[in-house]
């Protein structure tokens, strides 16, 4: 199944989605294209038309809509509330932590800072 004979691809390059300046065309001898200016490698699904990205793991993958490519996915990945939760922890709790020992070292007598003697004040 070549990649120019496919009523999908009809025709000869397509804007590469990637890097958006450089063309997909067919790469000679294989069933996959590439891009004339990233050189990333892809392959076409024509029964799902989508085209995949073959040399990243997990692909991204592109639809085209007829002028060009839209919604780059990660094929096998949903992204659950886990994700979500494991984020803000990650955000989070560096943070707490920081926030709390500056809160908890507060409460002990206060030194003079380098700014103070430095300008002479009290
Ligand atoms: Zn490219």
């Amino acid at each position: 199944m070549s990649l120019l004979s496919s009523s999908l691809l009809d025709r000869a390059t397509y804007p590469c989605p990637v890097c958006r300046r450089g063309e997909i065309q067919p790469l000679p001898l294989m069933e996959a294209c590439g891009c004339n200016f990233c050189q990333h490698i892809f392959t076409v699904d024509l029964e799902t038309e989508v085209l995949r990205m073959a040399d990243r793991e997990p692909p991204l993958s592109w639809h085209w809509d007829g002028r060009q490519w839209t919604g780059a996915h990660l094929a096998g990945v949903e992204f659950n509330w886990l994700y979500g939760v494991a984020a803000i922890a990650f955000l989070g709790l560096p943070t707490g932590i920081i926030g709390l020992g500056a809160i908890y070292f507060r409460r002990f007598p206060a030194v003079p800072s380098i700014g103070c003697r430095l300008f002479g004040s009290a």
